[in-house]
């Protein structure tokens, strides 16, 4: 069996050992006869599928008792939409900062539901960095403020949980949930395509206070609403079943590794490879600004974009795949999410080191 190392920042490399243990189990679960994909949803079986996996990702998150965990579908673009539809509840504005792609992604879908205002943009310096809380211009009567806590192309992470008062605070996790520990009590919701840092493509979190929901708009699909999702645990329709199971396998990875303490200490150790690297050479350009920077996604380029282009050429032949930035912004970025081994930071960093002696 050959494994590359996989930079991709989405969908993105899984830790091994899950994806043996799906693969042992693929035929037949658990004695069952039977492969996960082909039992009904609700069965006994898949039922405690979708529990334990709901209890471990609790556990991992410390997720508090008046939160709703729903794994829907539809992707963190889906959410974009059914968020202002299910927390507007009444109000007519929402307050988004925008930090890059993803919040602007964001802010273009909520105008369809509602006034936006843009409360800080970073805009100004080309996203490099996140705007100071202290320059934040909140309206009071907004039904919620959005927040992207990881610019999945800009590499632009938040170090920090914004006060946003008694207006909840809403967040696109997509690229950084479960990275390290979440204080959930301080938000009104979290969301997350699955693809990044937990499963497979198909599959949406939403971590989300059970008294923001219920007020969903009428025009709110069935399927897509927090109330109707909760109140039949998450199979108002068939849920994304195999990306949930394997999200399981995922959590149960995580348990063991030592939880979220444990992750982040390996996350920050990862990540520091590469910055401490990046700030040493004059070779690469790394833009964003440093106390903003992601430990999930880093982007970077050389001078030139033919380098650039060598430098994934070399990464490739060398077994270290999809390392080119996104096409908005080209150059190289290495997403290192939690199944990332740090021996695949470490061969990458050697590899920029030798391509830089080269080619300086
Ligand atoms: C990948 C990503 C998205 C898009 O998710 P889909 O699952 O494709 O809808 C949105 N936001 C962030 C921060 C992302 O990283």
């Amino acid at each position: 069996m050959k494994r590359v190392f996989n930079f991709s920042a989405g969908p993105a490399v899984l830790p091994l050992e899950v994806l043996q243990q799906a693969a042992a189990e693929m035929c037949d679960w658990r004695g069952t006869g039977m492969s996960v994909m082909e039992m009904s949803h609700r069965g006994k079986e898949f039922i405690s599928i979708h529990a334990q996996a709901e209890a471990d990702l609790r556990e991992l998150l410390a997720i508090p008792a008046n939160y709703k965990v729903l794994f829907m579908q539809g992707g963190a673009i889906g959410e974009n939409a059914i968020i202002p539809m299910n927390l507007l509840r009444g109000k007519t504005s929402a307050d988004y900062i925008n930090t890059g792609e993803w919040s602007k992604k964001s802010i273009k879908e909520a105008k369809k539901y509602c006034s936006v205002n843009v409360a800080a943009t970073s805009e100004a310096n080309n996203f490099t960095s996140v705007p100071k809380r202290d320059t934040w211009k909140l309206d009071p009567n907004a039904a919620y403020v959005h927040i992207c806590s990881n610019e999945t192309i800009g590499g632009v992470e938040y170090h920090f949980t914004p006060d946003t008062g008694a207006v909840p605070l809403v967040a696109d996790m997509s690229s950084n949930i479960l990275s390290r520990p979440t204080d959930v009590s301080k938000y009104g919701l979290i969301y997350g395509g699955a693809q990044k840092n937990i499963g497979p493509a198909g599959l949406t979190i939403v971590i989300v206070r059970e008294d923001l929901i219920g007020n969903a708009l009428p025009i709110t699909p069935s399927a897509f609403d927090y109330k109707q999702q909760a109140d039949n645990d998450s199979m108002y329709n068939t849920p994304p079943t195999y990306s949930v199971y394997i999200a399981g396998l995922v959590f149960q990875w995580l348990k063991k590794q030592g939880g979220l303490s444990a992750i982040a200490e390996y996350n920050r150790k990862k990540a520091a490879l590469i910055y401490d690297y990046l700030d040493n050479s004059s070779f690469y350009i790394s833009p964003v600004a440093r106390e903003d920077r992601s430990l999930m996604n880093v982007p970077f380029k050389t001078s030139s974009e033919a380098l650039d282009e060598a430098f994934l050429k070399g990464a490739q032949a060398l077994g270290m795949l999809q390392l080119k930035g996104h096409r908005s912004v080209g150059g190289i970025r290495a997403s290192i999410y939690n199944a990332m081994p740090i021996e695949g930071v470490q061969a990458l960093v050697a590899y920029m080191k030798e391509f830089e002696s080269k080619n300086r």
